[in-house]
């Protein structure tokens, strides 16, 4: 039975302020438990909450970048629940009015490039965090408020993902799009990015109608392959489900499930116990278990109406004007989706060499405009960049700021190389060398002494010479071995210490076999 996923992300990023979203306590990781705290955050009666402008700012940027519409007017509302990390038993959050909605982001998977839609972002604070110490043999709970009140994006995607792998793309996405405007660090391991993912299966079945599973969201996962794992373990384990209750009968159309599949999206109301009769189901929440690999049921979804949400009385609406975003979108800059666009139709990239470069950041695009404009040749700066440069970087945990290469000694040394015909053996020798003692591509060939053999004649006596030397790999080669030629090229290499130019030995070595 062929079945269509169905996924949708709910992304919550911490804004990289000073301050907190409603009092001045810092926001900084890592500091002693309770120690940035105030009556505010704390939740004290009294006390009242003014809005970190700054807070405000970066989001609006963020809405910006994800092609948001903007709100002209926006206000902040309570969402009411009880929890012993929450000291005021409200969290101030966007319900009704946020101050964004309706973007959309461009990912990248092994299929292609896709849009994303994405239903809103709002702005809110967090909750503290809990601190069970059951490991320790203990049976008490510990809570620290320093995380409580720091601003949180919240961005939720369109349930339209359909694979794994798209929702991994689209979270790499969001990662690099806020890291380069300087929105957030998304650093997952330290919670300033995490993610709620919500799954469920679809049928067509043949009278036309579709049946889908119920949708379980899993919370708080943490690492972008947990994503992923959760995901897969999900779709996995409702493939049974559905294989199970099909024939149940018990299906109705629910209609909360918005998005580009709103016209047909059905959810099953019952499912089968284990002794075969029938219960209601609705919504549901897991938790993923990274050790164990699943999912764990935790409890049916709350509705909306659980919240009670109203409007938060001691906080002004917000109102943005034109003029403001007008400035925002200036200050933007180019982001990753049109700088990928840029780099095909400019430098003549292709889709593949553009997305891993602009993957890389705005600074390492910077490089490599250098590098090719230095060079004049753009495809081989970027495979000089993707191949060699990155596992340097890699190797030396060094971004490309602290490059130890310039670019215009790299848009050098691809010139150089090229001009005199250097194999790509020796001239990787040239690089590391290059990289090592940080001397011109010139100074490195005359101290090694790499003087590449370009006389075609003598080339061509070489040639001759490794196919009399090699009968068997030529009489492979004629059986339509190709490889077999690589056998011969290799002689020739030899003679020449590497330093002949393969592809002229290439075009050489094709034309003589041709005449044996
Ligand atoms: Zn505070
Ligand atoms: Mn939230």
């Amino acid at each position: 039975m062929s079945h269509r996923i169905i996924i949708g992300l709910e992304v919550h990023v911490q804004l990289l302020t000073k301050t907190k979203l409603f009092c001045g306590c810092s926001t900084q990781f890592g500091l002693p438990p309770n120690s940035a705290t105030c009556p505010v955050c704390c939740g004290m009666p009294g006390t009242l909450p003014v809005m970190n402008r700054q807070a405000f700012r970066l989001s609006l940027e963020a809405a910006v970048a994800l092609n948001c519409t903007i709100a002209p007017f926006t206000k902040w509302d309570r969402k009411n629940y009880f929890y012993p990390d929450l000291p005021k038993n409200y969290q101030i959050s966007q319900y009704d009015l946020p101050f964004s909605s309706n973007g959309s982001l461009e990912i990248e998977t092994s299929a292609g490039s896709r849009t994303i839609g994405i239903i809103r972002a709002h702005l809110e604070e967090d909750a503290g965090k809990m601190l069970h110490d059951e490991n320790a043999g203990r049976n008490d709970s510990l809570v620290d408020l320093n995380r409580t009140g720091t601003p949180l994006l919240e961005i939720v995607s369109q349930p339209e993902m359909e694979t794994a792998e798209e929702a991994k793309a689209y979270l790499e996405a969001i990662r690099l799009l806020l890291r380069e405007i300087g929105v957030s660090d998304c650093e997952m391991q330290e919670g300033s990015l995490r993610c709620d993912a919500n799954v469920n299966l679809h049928v067509a079945r043949p009278d036309g109608s579709f049946v889908a599973t119920p949708i379980i969201e899993v919370k708080n996962l943490n690492t972008i392959r947990g994503v992923e794992r959760a995901l897969n373990y999900e779709v996995d384990r409702q493939k049974v489900e559905l294989e199970r209750n099909l024939e149940s009968g018990y299906w109705q159309i629910d209609a909360s499930r918005l998005g580009r599949f709103r016209d047909y999206t059905i959810v099953p109301v019952a499912e089968r116990r284990s002794d075969g009769t029938l219960r209601p189901v609705s919504k549901a929440t897991a938790g993923w278990d990274e050790r164990i690999g699943r999912t764990e049921v935790q409890r049916r979804k709350e509705e909306a109406s659980d919240y009670r949400y109203f409007p938060e009385p001691d906080l002004v609406p917000v109102t943005v004007d034109e003029a403001l975003l007008a400035q925002i979108r200036q200050e933007l800059g180019e982001l990753p989706a049109a700088q990928n666009a840029r780099l095909q139709s400019q430098y003549g990239l292709t889709a593949y060499d553009a997305g891993v470069l602009s993957h890389q950041g705005r600074a390492f695009v910077a490089y490599f405009e250098a590098v090719a404009n230095r060079c004049g040749d753009a495809k081989e700066a970027c495979n000089w960049m993707i191949n060699d440069l990155l596992s340097t970087l890699n190797e030396r945990k060094l971004d490309i700021k602290s490059c130890p290469l310039l670019a215009e000694s790299l848009g050098d040394m691809i010139r150089e190389i090229k001009a005199i015909g250097l194999n790509k053996q020796r001239a990787r020798e040239v690089y590391a060398e290059m990289v090592e003692t940080g001397e011109s591509v010139k100074q490195v060939i005359d101290r090694k002494g790499f003087k590449p053999v370009t006389d075609d004649n003598q080339l061509l006596e070489l040639v001759r010479k490794a196919i009399a030397a090699n009968p068997k790999a030529v009489a492979d080669f004629k059986k339509g071995k190709t490889k077999a030629a690589d056998a011969i090229k290799g002689f020739v290499m030899r003679e020449t210490k590497g330093m002949a130019n393969t592809e002229t030995v290439q075009r050489l070595l094709l034309e003589e076999l041709a005449k044996v």
